[in-house]
């Protein structure tokens, strides 16, 4: 956590970086292995699942000290994210099925002219559910999941990045079958940021291209040790050609629609208790324009209202005499969800959609 707050601060100041910082945070960045999930079960710390997985495969790559901090820098939990978890994005979810999951379960049927895409690329307003995806993607296929931000390719080990480049896709090889996952790819492209900054931005981006037709390379196509690389970003008018063409299959990720937001407030509602006249398919509706991000924050919020009417007024020694049942048995009700409504705008603008759309017609896939 701390250190993606330092590498928010470092490259500095813009909303995005700000908003990705905490998507960073709660996914953390790393390597981890679904596979390791399903062999040694639930009860086993996630800890060590992981750990199982580096001294299975152990890194002897010309990079052993940054493999090392790499390794430990993008450790992750387990993603455990399921396809249900994420709400709507059918066509998404379809897409990344026959891309990415089925070219990994049956390798063998994948090769010659039906050979996986290089690089798949998720684009669409924040907040919209391109990192779900991307660990849900690697939950279901059992991959090693490597997350790195460019921020942090960029920023984090000045002088290095390349290296760190480099180190990033052999350690996907050591831990394959592998996904990368590579957030605000479009980071390398843009020339915002200090003279050095974009230096070393056009350096990493070098060297991915690299990598990525390394990918492609068929002597590293050994079936069940396949690295791929997905990634996402909410600029995608800033990559340049050559990264796109890259990018083989490229997946818009829009804002959720009527039945999507139905889902995803279902979703975050899953745990709490409703009021009888609370009207989801009413929230759905009232809610146009709003990410998945944002709806998430309503449900939160709403869902903390009961609660805040409760103490209201009260001081501390008379919140702990409230028994703890009668706090639990507050049920959300549709005027919490009005209350919250009333708060929470939607983060998304009508010219953010609209250049998406503008850019899905002329390099989208379908
Ligand atoms: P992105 O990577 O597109 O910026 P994220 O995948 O990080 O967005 O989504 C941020 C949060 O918003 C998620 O952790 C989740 O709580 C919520 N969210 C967004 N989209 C969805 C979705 N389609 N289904 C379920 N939750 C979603």
């Amino acid at each position: 956590g701390n250190t993606m707050q330092q590498v928010g601060g470092r490259i500095g100041s813009t909303a995005q970086v700000n908003s990705y910082r905490n998507t960073g945070q709660q996914v953390g960045g790393g390597i981890s292995s679904a596979a390791q999930v399903n062999n040694y079960g639930n009860t086993m710390p996630q800890v060590n699942a992981v750990e199982g997985v580096k001294s299975k495969e152990k890194y002897n790559g010309p990079h052993p000290e940054l493999a090392a901090r790499l390794e430990k820098e993008i450790l992750d939990t387990i993603p455990g994210v399921k396809w249900d978890d994420v709400a709507g994005l059918s066509e998404a979810k379809r897409i990344l099925q026959e891309a990415v999951v089925l070219p990994l379960l049956i390798p063998e049927y994948f090769q010659g002219i039906r050979r996986p895409w290089r690089g798949v690329l998720m684009f669409g307003p924040p907040g919209t559910g391109k990192t779900l995806l991307a660990k849900a993607v690697a939950t279901e296929c059992g991959t090693t999941f490597l997350n790195i931000s460019c921020s942090s390719l960029c920023a984090k080990w000045y002088g290095e990045s390349e290296r760190l480049t480099r180190c990033l896709f052999e350690l996907a090889r050591t831990h394959a079958p592998s996904t990368i996952f590579i957030d605000e790819i479009d980071s390398l492209c843009s020339a915002r940021g200090s003279a050095t900054e974009h230096e070393a931005s056009r350096r990493v981006k070098s060297e991915l291209l690299v990598q990525i037709d390394g990918l492609n390379n068929n002597s590293n196509n050994t079936p069940g040790k396949s690295v791929t690389l997905l990634a996402a970003t909410n600029f995608p008018g800033n990559l340049d050609e050559a990264l796109r063409r890259r990018l083989e299959k490229r997946i818009y990720i829009p804002l959720p629609d009527f039945k999507s937001r139905k889902e995803l407030i279902k979703i975050n509602l899953k745990s709490v208790m409703l009021a009888p006249g609370m009207d989801i398919d009413q929230v759905a509706r009232k809610t146009e324009g709003y990410s998945g991000d944002d709806l998430t924050n309503i449900c939160r919020d709403a869902s903390l209202n009961g609660m805040r009417r409760k103490i209201a007024g009260k001081t501390t020694d008379e919140i702990k005499n409230i028994s703890k049942s009668e706090i639990l048995k507050i049920p959300v009700t549709m005027d919490d969800f009005l209350e919250a409504l009333d708060k929470i705008h939607p983060t998304v603008s009508p010219e953010d959609i609209e250049r998406h759309e503008k850019w899905y017609s002329e390099f989208g896939s379908s």
